[in-house]
């Protein structure tokens, strides 16, 4: 990975063969990022994606062993259980021009990884949700509308 920063934002270049999810997640910790946002374009292969069953409380997972253009990647950064965390979501275009799209479990950059990750200054923490079944974010210290 190779990166510089932009005003408050940093630009991450991911080269072949780096963990897509895993080295954000890394580069947070590095950094001591406590919550922010990020997104995403480039390329990507031998990635799995998930669909939340919301009843069932779980996911429907698929692996695509296929390169894939990273039409946008969004999410964001928080922690769980005291780690570092990145939730994000892939829109991927395969080879028919067809897109796929979901819950971002990981995945291999294949030719590179253009990333803006904007930190935020108040720590955000994911908390377990009973009724969804899902590490929800939890915003008790903000205010409620
Ligand atoms: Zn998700």
């Amino acid at each position: 990975m190779k990166y510089i920063k932009q005003a408050e934002s940093y630009m991450l270049r991911l080269d072949p063969g780096e963990l897509f999810v895993g080295s954000i997640t890394d580069f947070a910790a590095a950094k001591n990022i406590m919550s922010g946002e990020l997104r995403a374009l480039g390329a990507i292969k031998d990635f799995e994606l998930g669909y939340y069953l919301i009843k069932e409380k779980e996911y429907v997972r698929k692996k695509f062993e296929v390169n894939a253009e990273i039409v946008n990647a969004i999410g964001n950064l928080a922690f769980r259980d005291g780690k570092p965390f990145s939730h994000i979501h892939l829109a991927a275009g395969l080879p028919d021009f067809s897109v796929v799209g979901g819950h971002l479990f990981e995945g291999i950059v294949s030719a590179t990884a253009e990333i803006t990750v904007t930190p935020w200054p108040t720590k955000m923490d994911r908390k377990f949700d009973d009724n969804t079944g899902l590490f929800l974010l939890d915003l008790s210290c903000g205010e409620t509308a």
